[in-house]
């Protein structure tokens, strides 16, 4: 090869690297966007910033905020407050892209004793959308999680759907059904912990896709079959993961069906196409099980064409300890 090939050769390699930079975690960069919009300094933008701009109506002066001012206004975080009042009371984030559909819902914080789930909610609802619409309950059950117990009054995922006059738990079932039915949401995901991997002694449930049917008997929906697909972007995913892995914390399917469970109710009585429960192992370091929810959540959601603004963000504040540090 001459000088100038060297050159050639230099530049490329380059161009490679600039181009496997800002794509690396990022699968849900909009590939329409030009190269210029994807500078280092806008991206390090926080996501707060451009929210509050747009509430108060003040463009900003890159392109890439002109970009996103939404014309209907309806884009950006609505936090709602549940059981107010009440030692249940919990926040529901409606995370809105410009455009409402898809929509999923995120219960996270289900069991007191699986710390990481309550964690993955917090991060979950960070996220920023500019396609679909994502409703995070971050902590479901915050008196099960203040006593560090499984349960609360009881188990709370064996009071759905719920029930307007019940116990404050019951309550709680009832505005996740309630809020299901009025938005029309037909896909919930949610968080939970097991004490080992399932493909260890003593097999349990770690690192799978928990769900009730291979098949949603009320809607039709092939539950097994999407179950592999997110599994598929999720596991290579997990392959190429920077900080490396072990064949263990790869994913797999798990149908076991359990009656008065928010995912069973929900598909059975509330009209939810697809419901998954995501269990990560508990024996595992903080971070990589946040991640590992996270990774599961935006494998699903880019499967169903939802497009994420800050997953890069979100991805580095799992990494560097942000949402488990409480
Ligand atoms: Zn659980």
């Amino acid at each position: 090869m001459g000088k100038r090939g060297y050159i050639y050769a230099l530049l490329a390699a380059l161009l490679a690297g600039m181009l496997l930079g800002f794509t690396f975690g990022g699968v849900f960069i909009d590939e329409k966007k030009p190269a210029s919009a994807e500078t280092p300094e806008k991206t390090e933008q926080p996501p707060e910033d451009l929210y509050s701009r747009q509430r108060s109506g003040q463009a900003g002066s890159s392109d890439r905020l002109e970009r996103e001012l939404p014309s209907s206004g309806v884009s950006g975080v609505e936090e709602r407050v549940l059981l107010e009042g009440t030692q249940w009371e919990t926040s529901l984030f409606i995370i809105r892209g410009e455009q409402p559909d898809p929509k999923m819902l995120v219960l996270g914080g289900v069991h007191g004793d699986e710390p990481a789930a309550y964690w993955s909610g917090d991060a979950a609802g960070k996220l920023r959308l500019r396609k679909g619409t994502l409703y995070v309950i971050p902590h479901l059950n915050e008196v099960a999680r203040m006593k560090g117990t499984r349960e609360g009054l009881g188990d709370i995922n064996r009071k759905f759907p719920g029930n307007p006059s019940g116990d404050p738990e019951q309550r709680l079932c009832w505005e996740v059904t309630k809020l299901i039915r009025e938005e029309g949401i037909k896909m919930v995901l949610t968080f939970h912990e097991a004490l080992g991997f399932h493909s260890e002694p003593p097999y349990h449930p770690g690192q799978t896709l928990y769900y009730d049917w291979d098949v949603n008997p009320y809607a039709g929906t092939p539950l097994t079959s999407k179950a592999n697909q997110i599994i598929r972007t999720l596991n290579a995913r997990i392959a190429a993961n920077p900080r490396g892995y072990r064949e263990k914390e790869l994913f797999t399917t798990h149908v076991d069906p359990i009656p008065t469970s928010a995912t069973y109710e929900l598909m059975r009585g509330v009209g939810v196409d697809y419901a998954f429960g995501c269990e990560v192992c508990k024996n595992n370091e903080r971070e990589r099980r946040v991640w590992f929810h996270l990774a599961a959540l935006t494998s699903w959601m880019e499967l169903e064409g939802f497009v994420i603004e800050n997953w890069a963000e979100v991805e580095r504040n799992i990494w560097s300890g942000l949402y488990t540090a409480i």
